[in-house]
């Protein structure tokens, strides 16, 4: 299939840094979010990664140029998707909100089109279930920072068909990703296995068998782990790991899954990580 205009749906965390993916590779991007501010944000966040990228030399100024030029942004969603290829829904992890957000891709988007999630933890299964096109729904996992990462989940719900996954699998393979091919149950594999991993890390802190920095440093100079697992934790958003934590604690009707109370609370409280400039680790 010949793809050309991809939509992308939430302009937050992944959604500013899909957006970036695929217009560094020349795709023709619409960057809808139901939040201006979101969008404003996203546009900053995508200008200050390309000068990243432009000072380390790893693109030229041209690029950078053109790739801000690949990038529309609505707020309208209709606006947004009626010529798209391929749409991605990154929107915030909630399922009533997805749910919603396909049946209205589904009506709305050309036939052919593909329509994928980049649900970290949500049945894509469910996600097809409210359009008329289950064949043409597949996960598509990034990982944060998207530009940066090169793995992509790629999650084939129960009727996703093969010519939907091989699409998809070469579309990555093109932006220079890496993609591995799962079946859909909660978590898929990447969350399943990491968010146990930093349930633990913040229940050994509740607990106090350690400091912070002591537990991120355990897991960074004693597993070779890039970042240890509490500032993970920020950088993904807090709330995003307590969404996919329920999915799994639900999914698999196991208490071992059940979120930290310490996790309940922050994120009650409004401290989400990175995004919120709180969390775990202050940020500026
Ligand atoms: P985020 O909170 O940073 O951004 C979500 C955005 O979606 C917000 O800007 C919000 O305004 C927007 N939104 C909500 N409802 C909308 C709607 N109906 N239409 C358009 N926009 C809408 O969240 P995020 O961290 O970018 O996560 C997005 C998705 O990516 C989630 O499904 C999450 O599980 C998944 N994901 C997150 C990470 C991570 O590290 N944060 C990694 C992989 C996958």
């Amino acid at each position: 299939m010949n793809m050309k205009n991809i939509a992308i749906i939430g302009s937050g965390t992944m959604g500013n840094g899909i957006a970036h993916t695929f217009a560094q590779n020349n795709f023709q991007v619409s960057l809808v979010d139901i939040n201006q501010r979101a969008i404003t944000n996203a546009k900053k966040t995508i200008n200050t990664n390309l000068d990243r990228q432009l000072n380390k030399g790893t693109i030229s100024l041209a690029i950078k140029e053109q790739t801000l030029k690949n990038i529309r942004t609505f707020t309208n969603l209709k606006e947004a998707i009626w010529n798209a290829d391929l749409v991605i829904e990154a929107a915030t992890e909630n399922r009533g909100t997805k749910l919603s957000i396909f049946k209205e891709l589904d009506q709305w988007c050309k036939q052919a089109a593909i329509l994928a999630s980049n649900t970290s933890s949500i049945s894509i299964t469910k996600l097809a279930s409210v359009t008329n096109r289950p064949d043409r729904i597949i996960g598509m996992h990034f990982m944060n920072p998207v530009p940066i990462m090169l793995l992509v989940e790629v999650i084939r719900g129960y009727s996703t068909s093969n010519e939907t996954t091989q699409t998809i699998m070469e579309l990555s393979r093109n932006l220079g990703k890496n993609p591995v091919e799962v079946n859909d149950y909660p978590g898929f594999i990447a969350n399943r296995i990491l968010m146990p991993m930093i349930n633990e890390a913040i229940y050994a802190l509740y607990e106090g068998v350690a400091g912070k920095e002591e537990i991120d440093q355990v897991m960074k100079l004693g597993m070779a782990h890039p970042m240890g697992p509490l500032q993970l934790a920020d950088f993904i958003g807090l709330d995003v790991c307590l969404a996919i934590l329920k999915v799994l604690q639900k999914g698999f009707g196991n208490p071992k899954y059940a979120p930290c109370p310490l996790l309940v609370n922050m994120v009650n409280a409004g401290m989400l990580g990175k995004k919120t400039k709180q969390g775990f680790y202050d940020y500026e």
